[in-house]
Formats: C-alpha cells, structure tokens, sequence
C-alpha cells in the first residue's frame, strides 16, 4: 500500500525556512497534482519526498512507515525530472537498465524488465538507439521508462514535460495517463501548467509560498476555490 502521508513537513536552508509544516495524505493509487508559482517550494517537498533533501521537521511516511531517515533507494520510489539528463553514450536498452545493474540485478532479470516497460512506453523499436536519435518526446518516454523499469510504489515527476513543445505536451499527457492506469501506482506530480494539473489528477494541490493554500478535486478548486489566489491560479492560462 502505497500511500504517502506529509505530517508538519519542514524545510529550512540555514535560517530560511521554505515549507512551513505542510500536511498532506495521499491515497495508494491517487494522483496529485502539485501547483503554485515558481518558488513556493514544490520541487523541495517533492526532494523532501524523493529522499534528495533532508526533511528539517515532521514526518514522512510511506505506506504508514516513517522513512525520514531511509535513503530514495529504500523508499521504493521513481523520480522523473524536468531535465532528464539520459547518459548520451548509452543505448536505450542500457539506459532503462542502468538502475537496475547497479542494484545488482542480474542482466537475464534486467531484459525483460527493460523489454516489458518498452512495450508500455511504445519503445521497442528504439532500444537500441542511442539518446542523440530520438525527438524530445522520445527521450522523455526513456526517462519515464528508466523510472518504471524500477517497479516503484510511488512516482514523483517535477516538470517533466515543460522543455516539450505544446503539441508534444499535450500528447505525452495521454501517454502519463495511460502509464498511471497501467502501472497502478500512486503519483505526485509537480507543475506550473494548470491545464495539466486539471486533466491529469485526482486532486490538486495548492502550493503559496511554503503553505498550501488548498487541496480538492479539480471540479473542487475550479468551481470553489476558499482564496482569490487559487481562483486567479486556477482561472488564468498558464
Ligand atoms: P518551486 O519548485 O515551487 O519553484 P522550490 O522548491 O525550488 O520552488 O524553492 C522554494 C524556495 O526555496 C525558493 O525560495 C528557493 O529559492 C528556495 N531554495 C531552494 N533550494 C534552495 C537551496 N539549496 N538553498 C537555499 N534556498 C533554496
Ligand atoms: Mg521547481
């Protein structure tokens, strides 16, 4: 059960606190949108999360189990990044496997893994490839595969698809959703894209400088946002 539960979180860099406590229940399964404005301290509750950055105050839990202390590998978790910084000299094939072989997995596990999330990721025709062939959407596709091959409990994206351009955006959404429905896992996905967030998720959230200003359904913050911020956030194109 892969449930993500943020009690009183805190980050602070020296003196400067950047999340103030924050509480959030994620739900096995749910997908969370996580929005608000450049620096209202998505990325670092998502490091927080990740197991990038340590957590100043609160707990974590993942699946009722306090992992405050636990490095990312032990969380059970996948994290897809904005700049998805494939290894140039590696083949598609040996860049999904790559976390897998330094967790000592053997390479006749590590196949088909790599084939499997190929096939979900509509990749098998590229694995061996190397990241200098492939379009943008297609390297993002890598990158998505790479988290999958790990089989994680929960997935953290922090602005995966805005170096894309619109078109590809809006496709590679479908592709997201479609990953979520096939792979049964619980995401938490950063954003500064409001349309995004409202096609994407089961709930948003509302990040305002280090609080979070409100959480519902995207009918919920749409139809009765509780601020004038999240009414202007949620009403105004990105
Ligand atoms: P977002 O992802 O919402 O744009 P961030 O989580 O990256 O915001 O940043 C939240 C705040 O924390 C910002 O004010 C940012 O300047 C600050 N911050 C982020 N990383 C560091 C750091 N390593 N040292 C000091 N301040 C930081
Ligand atoms: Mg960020």
């Amino acid at each position: 059960m892969a449930t993500v539960s943020l009690e009183k979180l805190v980050k602070r860099y020296g003196a400067l606190e950047v999340v103030h406590g924050i509480d959030l229940e994620v739900a096995d399964r749910e997908f969370i949108a996580l929005v608000g404005p450049s620096g209202c301290g998505k990325s670092t509750t998502l490091r927080m999360i990740a197991g990038l950055e340590p957590i100043s105050d609160g707990n974590l839990k993942i699946g009722g189990r306090v992992v405050n202390d636990l490095p990312p590998r032990a969380r059970n978790l996948a994290m897809v990044f904005q700049s998805y910084a494939l290894y140039p000299h590696m083949t598609v094939r040996e860049n999904m496997g790559f976390s897998l072989k330094i967790a000592g997995m053997k390479p006749e596990e590590i196949g088909p893994r790599v084939e499997e999330a190929a096939r979900t990721l509509d990749l098998t025709a590229l694995l061996d490839r190397r990241p200098s062939q492939l379009s943008g959407g297609q390297r993002q596709r890598v990158a998505m595969g790479r988290a999958i091959v790990r089989d994680p409990d929960v997935f953290l994206f922090d602005e995966p698809l805005s170096n894309l351009d619109a078109k590809l955006r809006t496709q590679m959404r479908t592709e997201i959703k479609k990953l979520h429905a096939k792979v049964q896992s619980t995401v938490i996905y950063v954003t500064h894209d409001q349309v995004e967030a409202m096609t994407l998720a089961d709930r948003i959230v509302i990040m305002r400088d280090g609080y979070i200003e409100q959480v519902g359904t995207p009918e919920d913050v749409f139809h009765r946002p509780n601020s004038r911020f999240v009414a202007g956030f949620i009403g105004s194109p990105p």
